[in-house]
């Protein structure tokens, strides 16, 4: 990565701090989001000799939030009659669900729990959405743990998620994603970690009241901000079978540097290819809740998303035909 050092004189130092003070009560409000990961569930595809393995995902957790700096999610803290739980496949043993009670949950921070699997030949990742049970004072449940309102429209919110990797895939980590690099055969971590993260924050949540499912018509995304880049499609962009990416070739642009590229939200990846987020990938972001600020709204007491286990998983295909 590129280091930016500028020199500065005294008065822009000082015009700095100004800035700085004049800005920091914003800066609380309008935070970055960030991804925090529990590797508690891992069961060694991020430990041991492959703990290094931990940094990648950091870096690429990072990189996602930084298009997210706007996001204002409320902590959740539990006590008094305040209580909620989230039960979730284990993302280390998908024949296992793991539930969490009373997690608590840092404002602006999503907890994933992380873990590798045998997920099959052609399934890459999985990002897993818990069933959620939420109980206590008047209001705290729906505002805080299950929703979040924004401007005027009200979304789902993220707070936890588990995300599992496949444990037989011949992985390519690398220590400079945004440079060019070359990995024929192997399936680049990078990409497929960020579009995992991206159905963690809700896309493609297609549980009825989502942000997603929202702007969801007639099986196409009729976001407003991602159809004003999609000016050829004005009554949706077309989707996956599944409703849960955008359509097969599709085409953005890269926010690395502009080029036409597919979304990092296309429903599959071959070898050797890296993708990252592009315009469009932000702007569905955008429709789905994440650039303005939350105002919480009252609501009555105890509510819960789903009946029981609700899990949605989203399967990454590798592209049959391609080296
Ligand atoms: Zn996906």
């Amino acid at each position: 990565m590129r280091e930016w050092r500028p020199t500065m004189s005294a008065l822009s130092r000082r015009l700095l701090l100004l800035l700085t003070l004049a800005l920091a009560p914003i800066t609380n409000l309008r935070a970055q989001l960030s991804f925090t990961f529990d590797y508690s569930l891992d069961s060694g595809f991020f430990s041991g000799a492959n703990a290094g393995r931990r940094l990648y995902l950091e870096a690429v957790g990072s990189y996602v939030s930084q298009f997210l700096t706007a996001t204002s999610l409320a902590g959740i803290t539990v006590g008094g009659s305040n209580t909620w739980t989230a039960q979730f496949t284990s993302p280390s043993n998908p024949a296992t669900t793991h539930s969490v009670t009373d997690l608590s949950v840092a404002a602006n921070a999503v907890v994933v729990y992380v873990g590798a699997a045998g997920l099959g030949s052609s399934v890459l990742a999985q990002a897993i959405l818990p069933g959620i049970t939420a109980s206590g004072e008047d209001g705290w449940a729906s505002n805080t743990v299950l929703k979040r309102t924004v401007g005027a429209s009200t979304y789902t919110r993220a707070s936890v998620a588990a995300l599992s990797f496949n444990s037989s895939t011949n992985w390519f980590f690398d220590s400079t994603p945004l440079a060019n690099s070359s990995f024929a055969g192997q399936y680049d971590f990078f990409s497929v970690a960020a579009h995992e993260l991206l159905h963690v924050l809700g896309f493609g949540d297609t549980r009825g009241g989502s942000g997603w499912d929202k702007n969801l018509f007639s099986g196409a995304f009729a976001g407003g901000r991602s159809l004003e880049e999609k000016t050829d499609t004005p009554f949706g962009i077309p989707l996956n079978a599944g409703r849960d990416h955008w359509a097969a070739n599709t085409l953005s642009f890269s926010t690395r540097d502009g080029a036409v590229q597919e979304p990092l939200m296309d429903p599959d990846i071959a070898a050797g290819v890296r993708k990252y987020v592009t315009s469009l990938d932000l702007r569905a972001l955008n429709d789905i809740g994440y650039a303005a600020m939350l105002t919480a709204v009252p609501e009555p007491s105890a509510y819960a998303l789903g009946a029981g286990i609700f899990c949605l998983i989203w399967v990454w295909r590798r592209r049959r035909g391609q080296s």
